[in-house]
């Protein structure tokens, strides 16, 4: 089959290589979408022997069951499925409390193994899953809904997690309104009464903000918190989105952030957190707030944005490429020019 693997940094090859074969408990997908986060692009770039290579990237994906192994129960040929990115044990303590992204059986500071940043991913025309790692997808179209494995999932699930501070009146800022951060707004929108501002550098993202639900934007830039707090009466947002990451961002949202609210790091780009313990001195973390990364989302967490897109209460902005034009779509992804999610269509 064609696939999109990683054969070492910086080479991405599109090339044959053999189809996969599902074992007992497996369920072989015919690869109908596989979206590119900027992950996939930080992991093509990265010299550090963090994950196997070679390796077939994508960690998106979504396609129709063509085969199965004899163990397989509930699926059918044809059906339509998403996959789950968090391929958890199923029985560390993280997973047996229900914190299956958070699974903790390949070490403290690891993530569970993921398709495409281990075993192999989407990219592909075929995928080999497990079948206790996918999720139905009835009648959503599969192309646009891949990105509802990560680019709706990961941010879904930072918004989970700060439904304590998010009451009717608060504020949130979204950081990055790319393929992460245009979904985190429509899920935001979803919520009663919650203010939403948006921040990124690039103008027609934040105009996608507005179409989306946001009420404010900022241009990202060193001044940028200050006009968080100008918008807020000088208190700041009660919940901060960072989904880019980097020192620029990380910055703006420790000095964004309201007393007693919620601050959570999505994006890897490689920032520090600059804060100090003490809320009255240097770039003071104020009193009561709270610190997360956050990294996918539980399979739970994917159910509900299944449902969220059924309902019709977030749409992707979805531009596709043929699995074979790949390196293109990763080139324009890099240079800033996709918007919402790129999905190569095998
Ligand atoms: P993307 O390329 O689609 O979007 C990035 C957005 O950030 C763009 O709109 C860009 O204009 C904006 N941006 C860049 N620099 C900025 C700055 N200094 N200030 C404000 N905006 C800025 O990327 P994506 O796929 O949405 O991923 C975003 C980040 O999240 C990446 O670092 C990715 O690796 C990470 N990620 C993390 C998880 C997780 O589980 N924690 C999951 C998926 C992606
Ligand atoms: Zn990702
Ligand atoms: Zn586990």
């Amino acid at each position: 089959m064609k696939a999109v693997q990683l054969v070492g940094p910086r080479d991405l090859r599109v090339h044959e290589i053999p189809d996969p074969v599902p074992g007992p408990r497996d369920v072989l997908l015919k690869v109908a979408g596989a979206g590119i986060c900027h992950s996939d692009l930080h992991v093509a770039h990265s010299e550090q022997p963090l994950f196997r290579r070679p390796v077939v990237l994508g960690h998106e994906v979504t396609g129709h069951v063509v085969d199965m192994g004899s163990e397989v129960a509930g699926w059918s040929l044809g059906d339509r499925a998403i996959v789950h990115l968090c391929w958890s044990c199923g029985e560390c303590v993280a997973c047996r409390r229900g914190d299956d992204n958070l699974c903790v059986a390949t070490g403290r500071r690891a993530q569970p193994p993921a398709p495409g940043l281990g075993p192999d991913g989407g990219m592909a025309e075929f995928m080999k899953v497990p079948a206790r790692f996918l999720v139905p997808l009835g009648d959503l179209d599969p192309v646009t809904s891949a990105p509802l494995a990560d680019a709706a999932m990961t941010p879904y699930h930072a918004i989970e997690q700060s439904r304590s501070v998010l009451k009717p009146g608060a504020t949130a800022l979204v950081i990055g309104i790319g393929g992460l951060g245009h979904v985190g707004v429509q899920i935001l929108a979803t919520l009663p009464d919650v203010r939403i501002v948006a921040l990124d550098v690039d103008e027609l993202r934040l105009k996608t903000a507005l179409t989306l639900g946001a009420h404010d934007t900022v241009r990202g830039c060193p001044d940028a918190a200050a006009r968080v707090l100008e918008l807020t009466g000088g208190l700041g947002a009660d919940a901060v989105f960072d989904f880019v990451g980097n020192d620029a961002t990380t910055a703006t949202a420790v000095d964004a952030v309201a007393p007693g609210g919620m601050c959570q790091f999505s994006g890897l780009g490689g920032g520090s957190i600059p804060a100090s313990a003490e809320a009255r001195t240097g770039r003071g973390w104020p009193w009561g707030a709270w610190l997360r990364s956050s990294y996918g989302g539980t399979r739970t967490d994917l159910e509900a944005c299944v449902r969220l897109a059924q309902e019709g209460r977030i749409t992707i902005e979805v531009e596709t490429f043929p699995l074979a034009d790949a390196l293109d779509a990763f080139r324009e992804l890099e240079r800033g020019n996709v918007r919402g999610r790129a999905v190569l269509v095998p």
